[in-house]
């Protein structure tokens, strides 16, 4: 079994499938952007991933686990969101160690793996400010920082760098990439962004109205669209 199997997953809200019957695998130490419209579900389907919304249908395999109706906090994964989810009365290091405190880290592991993350994403002489005396590309370091020191093997991003500027964006893609592929991370990454997507996933999930249209390398979509949805959304007209 892959990594991570998601089997038949489907959520219905209302009288609508926002994600219908959705199935992928995912091997370890890869890095999956989940792309689409706004609207399509990428975000539902990343939140019943991480166990902050529960499935309609379908089952969810972490590591041959069935984790699909694990609370949250059993799932062995970090989260890494668009809007940082930085607690604005916490310096930049008790934001970080938050989840090593709360599941009782011994201090000197905690000390161990802040000094790793915070040299990682160059933060180390921020520790003491609050979010509000960072800029934005600072705060989604400390988001990232907080999913490095976790040491979850599975990381699922949602539009983590949105709120940026361009040219930060450009190097935070970069960063990223760098940071995933030194960790050996396993990243479920969430974009509406097809550039993004092209120029930073092995392989690309393009999700169009609750349902896959495509799964591939960037490459494949690009040259072999398996539809005119795909091609357009894609930006080479087949
Ligand atoms: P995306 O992240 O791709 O923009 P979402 O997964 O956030 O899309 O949303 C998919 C669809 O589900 C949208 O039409 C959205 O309005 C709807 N939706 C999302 N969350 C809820 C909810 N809690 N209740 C009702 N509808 C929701
Ligand atoms: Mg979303």
């Amino acid at each position: 079994m892959s990594f991570l199997t998601i089997q038949g997953l489907s959520k219905q809200f209302a009288n609508d499938y926002v994600v219908d019957d959705v199935n992928f695998d995912v091997q370890q130490g890869e890095f999956i952007a989940l792309l689409g419209p706004s609207g399509c579900g990428k975000s539902t389907t990343l939140k019943m991933i991480a166990g902050l919304e529960t499935p309609t249908k379908g089952q969810i395999f972490l590591n041959s686990k069935e984790i699909t109706h694990f609370s949250p906090g059993k799932r062995q994964l970090s989260m890494v969101f668009q809007s940082y989810a930085l607690f604005p009365h916490l310096t930049v290091r008790e934001n970080i160690l938050f989840g090593l405190k709360a599941r009782s880290v011994a201090t000197a592991e905690q000390r161990k793996r802040l000094s790793h993350a915070v040299d990682l994403v160059g933060l180390g002489d921020q520790l003491t400010k609050k979010p509000s005396q960072l800029s934005g590309g600072q705060c989604q370091r400390v988001a990232l920082a907080r999913a490095i020191v976790s040491q979850a093997p599975l990381c699922l991003m949602d539009e983590p760098l949105s709120n940026l500027d361009a040219k930060l964006r450009n190097e935070m893609r970069t960063e990223i990439r760098a940071l995933q592929k030194q960790l050996g991370l396993t990243v479920l990454y969430v974009t509406h962004d097809q550039v993004e997507a092209m120029s930073m996933a092995d392989r690309i999930l393009l999700l169009n109205a609750g349902r896959i249209e495509q799964i591939g390398t960037p490459k494949a979509l690009y040259n072999e669209p398996a539809s005119q949805f795909v091609a357009n959304f894609i930006g080479h007209p087949p």
